[in-house]
């Protein structure tokens, strides 16, 4: 009898991951962006080609790596962020798995180029298809670059499955804002087919706003907060007159996480009631710290939805938060419906 089972070989294993990690040009996005602010960038540029489909590149002046980390950075399971058990449990919320390098090498052409404070010389890996094709020194400034290119160009079923430029770019452009918000003390700057998107200086939390969503929202931003012992809510509601009858400028945040979450969407609306013209929607950003034992994020890491393990209570707070907000600025129904 003939055995047949045998093991993947690694570049197959690594696609088939990638296919979690990697879905679209903005999973790679996001995945860069994260690990230029864990590298403690203060500057970070983004260049995108084609949505992303033909290039996307980001630039960090963050802390680097070495010639062998930079080598290891593409293993799968390979990761300075997390070394027991016991990291596992604390940071989970954020899905460090030393995943994403290697699955994006996995399915398309990677160029980095790294070097930290200490080295004279920097270096270059050019990984293909979860092959390395070239490693050499080169001269580079204290940071990363990494340049993706044609995403997919060896999984010609996911490349055609990507929709049009304009979607993909709406996808890229929603997670360098997610990014761009929680992080106003890191220059970011957005570059799409040579035109410039934003170029943001590091600032307060509102002029980031501002920088992201325009001058009209200068005057129209109030201060939103609530601190309880379990719960802080803490953010920016925009005033109603800046409400617009489209969706997309707002924001969720949990423990630093992007997060959708129709229920607490509703506790805003509910304290914006009587306030906005009929279908319009307010701006808002709200970040909500919790102790990450009351929030389960144990889906995927990739995935934007959280249960929380007192929903009612979030709830309440999240609306008292933007009524108190309102009312601060005098503006609020003349009926309060308390919480
Ligand atoms: P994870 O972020 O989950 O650790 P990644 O595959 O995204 O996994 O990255 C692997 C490792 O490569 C990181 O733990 C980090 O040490 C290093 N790394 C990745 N990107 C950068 C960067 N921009 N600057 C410095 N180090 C980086
Ligand atoms: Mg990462």
């Amino acid at each position: 009898m003939q055995d047949i089972i045998r093991l993947l070989p690694e570049s197959l294993a690594n696609q088939i991951a990638a296919g979690e990690v990697v879905q679209r040009p903005s999973s790679v996005v996001k995945e860069l962006l994260e690990n230029a602010i864990d590298a403690k960038a203060t500057q970070i540029h983004l260049i995108v080609k084609d949505a992303g489909k033909t290039l996307i590149q980001i630039i960090d002046n963050g802390k680097g790596m070495s010639e062998t980390d930079a080598r290891m950075s593409f293993e799968r399971h390979a990761t300075s962020k997390i070394s027991s058990s016991d990291d596992l449990f604390a940071i989970r919320t954020f899905g460090f798995r030393g995943e994403a390098l290697a699955s994006i090498a996995a399915v398309a052409q990677v160029e980095l180029k790294t070097r930290t404070e200490k080295q004279e010389t920097g270096t270059l890996i050019e990984i293909e298809g979860s092959k390395i094709e070239k490693q050499e020194a080169v001269a580079t400034p204290k940071g990363t670059s990494i340049a993706v290119k044609n995403l997919f160009f060896n999984v010609p079923a996911r490349r055609k499955f990507l929709k049009s430029d304009a979607v993909e770019f709406k996808h890229v452009l929603e997670e360098f804002q997610r990014v761009a918000l929680t992080n106003p003390q890191v220059s970011m700057s957005l570059h799409h087919n040579d035109q410039e998107i934003y170029n943001l200086r590091n600032g307060k939390p509102a002029k980031r706003i501002i920088g992201l969503f325009g001058k009209s929202y200068q005057e129209q931003l109030i201060p939103c907060q609530e601190d309880l012992e379990v719960i802080k809510v803490e953010g920016y509601i925009g005033k109603p007159e800046s409400s617009k009858r489209t969706k997309g400028e707002q924001f969720f945040f949990v423990n630093g996480r992007y997060i959708r979450h129709a229920s607490l969407h509703h506790a805003v609306m509910n304290a914006f009631e009587g306030l906005l013209p009929d279908g319009n929607y307010p701006f808002y950003k709200l970040s909500i710290e919790i102790d990450p034992k009351d929030v389960d994020v144990n889906v995927h890491p990739t995935k934007t939805e959280v249960k929380f393990s007192d929903e009612r209570t979030v709830y309440a707070v999240v609306s008292a938060a933007v009524k108190q907000a309102l009312a601060s600025y005098g503006i609020a129904p003349s009926i309060d419906f308390g919480i």
